[in-house]
């Protein structure tokens, strides 16, 4: 063959398949070119400049699958559950964007500007594959009667929530004179114990040694002698009289009554105070406890950690009590809150969480495809 013609060939060859590379290896969908940014913006409502530079979620990437769980774009924060009432738990879940690990707190503030509560946000693995967010757990008091609020998450993010009406008990407890002088006589002993209560459930620990339901501590079908937010009067011996709300559930049962642990924990508190007598306190999520007042005996230890369903005392009538029951009461954030809330739902609801947590990742994946 002529050299030359064969050279010719070989060209006309290299030539075709640099045409045919060039063709079939255009990105299918066009990059965005930095000065068209700004209406890419105004399509993606709420999309961030700062997710439209991440690497992972322009152009031809956004074809792919999107894992909200490896690339999600900015903060996301959502409350989750149903409409709460006061005296229910609120949980509020965070999912950074990646790389973000800053400390954040979510607040309850009323109408009216009021802060009513809130906690910092804690470390909530929710499942065996490792997925995780941030969580908070706070409460709306029980004595708040408004039904709008805001959850306010501190230079980040507010959301109005809508509370649902809700009517408490009133009841009248006359008290003889030993009772009278347990809640009107001053007592510094008393203010050390009550100061390092308040310090014990105001603390949020980093453990989530439990995620709820929880078990009431004696027979769910107990009679109960007063209810969570009782409005109560107490008749003094002296003729004088005091308001109180009551912080947790009265179970009528007599001296002697096994008490159980009402879900997993560790023990942050089992000792004699002179208010409540024997009493018990658990830690089972970072700043969410159950507390157990008026005990016979004690059977647990602080520091240990225990299951649900561990025997942890004896029913009785210490400290100031005017007859046998049990007081079991719940605390979130410090707020007590209901206990029949507790017992009813998931507290860190991890179906729910993904859930959400999904529906935000389509949403996104939805804007980039457009
Ligand atoms: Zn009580």
């Amino acid at each position: 063959m002529n050299p030359r013609y064969d050279t010719v060939l070989r060209f006309a060859y290299l030539l075709l398949c640099f045409i045919f590379i060039a063709c079939f290896s255009q990105p299918r969908v066009p990059r965005q070119s930095p000065s068209s940014d700004s209406a890419v913006i105004d399509d993606l409502d709420g999309i961030s400049n700062a997710a439209l530079k991440n690497p992972a979620l322009d152009g031809q990437s956004a074809e792919k699958s999107f894992d909200i769980w490896k690339e999600n774009p900015e903060d996301f924060y959502a409350i989750v559950g149903e409409l709460p009432r006061p005296g229910d738990p609120v949980t509020v879940i965070f999912l950074p964007a990646k790389d973000n690990n800053r400390k954040l707190e979510a607040s309850l503030v009323s109408g009216s500007g009021k802060r009513l509560g809130g906690a910092p946000f804690f470390d909530w693995v929710l499942d065996d594959e490792g997925h995780s967010v941030k969580a908070c757990v706070f409460s709306v008091p029980s004595t708040f009667d408004g039904t709008e609020a805001v959850v306010r998450i501190e230079g980040a993010d507010i959301f109005e929530i809508r509370l649902k009406e809700r009517k408490f008990v009133a009841e009248e407890i006359p008290l003889n004179p030993s009772n009278t002088a347990l809640r009107t006589v001053p007592d510094p002993r008393k203010t050390a114990e009550s100061e390092r209560l308040w310090a014990i459930i105001s603390r949020s620990g980093g453990t989530v040694y439990a995620t709820g339901p929880f078990t009431p501590p004696v027979a769910a079908d107990t009679r109960r002698t007063s209810f969570f937010g009782d409005r109560r009067v107490y008749r003094y011996s002296n003729g004088k009289s005091d308001t109180a709300v009551h912080a947790g559930i009265d179970y009528g049962v007599p001296t002697g009554t096994p008490v159980s642990a009402c879900a997993a924990g560790r023990v942050v508190l089992a000792g004699e105070r002179i208010v409540t007598g024997n009493s018990v306190i658990i830690e089972h999520l970072p700043g969410v406890y159950s507390i157990y007042y008026h005990l016979d005996r004690i059977f647990a230890e602080e520091g240990a950690v225990v299951k649900e369903g561990d025997l942890i005392g004896l029913s009785g009538s210490t400290g100031l009590a005017t007859g046998p029951h049990l007081h079991w009461e719940l605390r979130a954030a410090s707020e007590n809150t209901d206990p029949d809330v507790l017992c009813a739902r998931p507290i860190l609801d991890g179906a729910a969480a993904k859930k959400i947590i999904k529906e935000r990742g389509e949403q996104i994946y939805a804007e980039l495809s457009r």
